[in-house]
């Protein structure tokens, strides 16, 4: 059995239905379901024996010790965090608990369970980091990509959580010997992405005739992965990686938010075109995000050289793929946007 804290949201939830497409070995998925938890991204496996799902915080080290000595996993696959950057800047405090307490107390009764174990299962133990590129900071334009030895240089509060969890990850490694990976990846998207984060937001917003919020010019640069070329990166590492080392992981595939936003609108116009006119009619320029790192990029080779990943898909078959997705899931979009969420857009994205 593996471990996965955080499998009901984005990332967690793709991760959790490709290994169970591609394994028997069943999961305990450890989530705590704040508002980005959702378990109908989990409706296919309401079934399936080789999926537990535990209702908890990973800050709940008690919890955790006992369910380790319980089902004995061989792995743990850490994704749960608070993961929105705006979120971040309204309310902090949440992103030091979770991200820096949550993954120290994950990290604790991690250790205390990794110290009974004997033989094989505690040299073939991992404890895998999910992480993000954006603690290495911000890029100029001509400036190489990020790799796993740029220095740290976190701006926000959730890159600066993150990357204090990744310091946290390292210790266990060099001072008790825990056998940790930490991969750090550039931005994600794709199905069952909670639409508070750019590409969801547009495809959402445009379908229902709202503005497209373009933060500032709309010059910030990031790099794209289709979500189930991340997963298929985690899996590789807890596979082969060498623990201790940390991964980085991207697509090569630099694209700035305004491009971002006229290619959704472009697919749009295609797949679901309006009566008159076309999507970028929607698009408003507002206020830019305090603080906004202008461009992150990622230098993969590390990943593809030892371990041989490469994504499958491109910027263009992955986002066409992500419309035509949210296009044909109408009932899970209106589920998660209600009340608290919508409340939660408003403020974030308000317009001049
Ligand atoms: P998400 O916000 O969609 O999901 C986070 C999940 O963690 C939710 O299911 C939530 O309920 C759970 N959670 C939050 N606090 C918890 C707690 N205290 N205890 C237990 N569960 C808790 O996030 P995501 O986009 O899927 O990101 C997953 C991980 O990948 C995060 O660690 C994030 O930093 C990292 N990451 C994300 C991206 C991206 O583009 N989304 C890129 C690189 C790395």
């Amino acid at each position: 059995m593996i471990f996965v804290t955080g499998g009901a949201g984005f990332i967690g939830a793709n991760f959790v239905l490709s290994w169970l497409a591609q394994s028997d070995e069943a999961v305990l998925n450890y989530d705590k379901l704040t508002y980005a938890g959702n378990l109908n991204n989990l409706h296919s496996l309401r079934d399936d024996p080789r999926h537990l799902f535990v209702q908890g915080d990973i800050c709940d080290t008690a919890t955790l010790q006992s369910l380790f000595a319980q089902h004995r996993p061989r792995a743990i696959v850490h994704f749960a965090a608070e993961s929105h950057v705006d979120r971040s800047i309204h309310g902090p405090a949440a992103f030091v608990t979770t991200n820096v307490n949550g993954t120290f107390s994950l990290l604790e009764a991690a250790r205390a369970y990794w110290n009974t174990l004997e033989g094989e299962a505690r040299t073939g133990f991992r404890f895998l980091h999910v992480s993000t590129d954006e603690v290495y900071g911000t890029l100029g334009p001509d400036d190489a990509p990020f790799s796993e030895t740029t220095p740290y240089a976190p701006n926000s509060p959730y890159s600066a959580s993150k990357a204090a969890s990744d310091h946290l990850v390292r210790a266990y490694h060099h001072t008790y010997g825990l056998p940790v990976l930490t991969t750090n990846c550039s931005n994600n998207y794709g199905p069952y992405h909670f639409p508070e984060k750019l590409i969801p937001l547009i495809i959402t917003n445009a379908r229902a005739g709202k503005d497209l919020p373009v933060y500032g010019d709309g010059q910030q640069v990031r790099d794209w992965l289709f979500v189930t070329d991340h997963c298929a990166a985690i899996r590789r590492v807890l596979e082969a990686g060498r623990t201790g080392e940390t991964y980085n992981v991207g697509g090569w595939n630099e694209q700035t938010n305004l491009s971002v936003v006229h290619a959704i609108c472009d697919l749009l116009d295609e797949l679901a075109p309006k009566a008159s006119g076309s999507y970028r009619d929607q698009i408003r320029h507002i206020t830019d995000r305090p603080g906004h790192d202008r461009r992150y990029a990622i230098d993969a080779r590390k990943i593809e050289r030892e371990l041989g990943w490469k994504p499958a898909e491109t910027f263009a078959t992955g986002l066409r793929q992500t419309v035509q997705w949210y296009l044909a899931n109408d009932a899970w979009v209106g589920q998660v946007q209600s009340g608290d969420y919508m409340k939660w857009v408003d403020l974030q994205y308000r317009t001049k």
